[in-house]
């Protein structure tokens, strides 16, 4: 009885759906751009978690593998890169945030979507975040094991990404990150852990949602991070360099001098701490300063505030891989010190 309701049912939805007057029924276009990593990986062997290659299927693929894809968005799919996201570089990440922001000036298309290596997933998701002046959703997602993995993540996380990217209900949110059946804000959110599926969190910020099947369910309306900035890149062709150095016992300056010989316009220390670094140290980092050279003090810790110093500027919520990109981003716009630790102050 209840199949033979189901079936009438289904017979007049189709009916309906078939009449003009429903042609709005179609479902929202979704662009997805691909860039490689895990979800693009393959490996002979499906108990192969570790040593496949990532980035070899193409974006044709990926979206063959997953026809319930229609079910809830119109997609097309764009080849921009496909490497393993350790050799991700801001030539590529200009592109990517510059052909986002022209496609987004087309009504028709709802969302986009970015296939990315989780490697520094962070990184991309932040710089778009920064640099996407749209309310329309942009979505990033991975994958923990390759494509020819038994127990593939990949299928469900894009399914769930483009599903993300199709809803109403992720505009105004910024850049999110999905990956285990969980939505993360790009702003906040980091890799945690170097294999399992659950990787991506931010410790003290928490999820903005998750999936109810593949349907997205956000636990608040739409939020501005706290002081968030954006960036207007469409003009740039090159980023600043800034380079990051790892702080420890027995660190001296001889790095810090090394790293503006060679070219570095801005420095990220990822401290102890709330952004300690060594008593030898701050001669060094307090003449760069006076230079004009911003030093950034992070923490090595992973989470947590790193307020102001005497020597540097602390570097707020921001990791050392989340303040390079910032520190390069600001340096690229002209922000002189003052508006540097404004950012990193992460005041309203
Ligand atoms: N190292 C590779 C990358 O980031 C694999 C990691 C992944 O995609 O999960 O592309």
């Amino acid at each position: 009885m209840a199949v033979r309701f189901a079936s009438v049912f289904l017979g007049a939805a189709l009916a309906l759906s078939a009449s003009p007057l429903f042609a709005a029924d179609a479902k929202p276009s979704v662009v997805i751009y691909a860039t490689g990593g895990t979800i693009a990986g393959s490996s002979a062997s499906s108990t192969d978690t570790t040593d496949y290659d990532a980035g070899k299927l193409g974006i044709e693929t990926l979206i063959k593998a997953v026809p319930e894809l229609s079910q809830v968005a119109t997609v097309t799919g764009e080849q921009l890169a496909n490497m393993p996201s350790q050799d991700m570089d801001q030539k590529t990440l200009l592109k990517l945030s510059k052909m986002i922001n022209e496609k987004f000036k087309d009504p028709a298309v709802h969302g986009v979507v970015v296939t990315h290596g989780t490697d520094t997933l962070e990184e991309t998701a932040f710089f778009l975040d920064l640099t996407v002046n749209s309310k329309k959703p942009v979505v990033i997602v991975g994958a923990m094991r390759p494509a020819t993995a038994v127990g593939a993540d990949g299928p469900m996380n894009l399914l769930e990404a483009v599903s993300l990217a199709a809803n109403d209900k992720a505009n105004g949110r910024g850049t999110m990150v999905v990956l285990n059946d969980r939505i993360s804000s790009a702003f906040y959110a980091t890799k945690t852990n170097s294999t399992t599926p659950d990787t991506f969190r931010a410790a003290e910020q928490g999820y903005l949602g998750g999936f109810v099947g593949i349907t997205p369910r956000f636990y608040y309306s739409p939020a501005i991070p706290t002081g968030k900035m954006s960036f207007d890149v469409s003009k740039e062709e090159s980023l600043p360099k800034v380079v990051i150095l790892y702080s420890y016992q027995d660190q001296d300056s001889a790095l810090l001098d090394a790293a503006i010989k060679d070219g570095a316009k801005g420095i990220v220390i990822a401290g102890m701490g709330n952004g300690s670094i060594p008593t030898r140290t701050k001669a060094t980092v307090k003449k760069l300063m006076e230079q004009g050279i911003p030093v950034i003090r992070s923490t090595r810790t992973g989470s947590g505030f790193v307020s102001k110093k005497e020597e540097g500027i602390g570097s707020g919520f921001f990791s050392p891989q989340k303040s390079r990109i910032l520190l390069s981003l600001a340096l690229a716009s002209g922000a002189d010190m003052a508006a540097i630790e404004r950012y990193f102050g992460m005041v309203e």
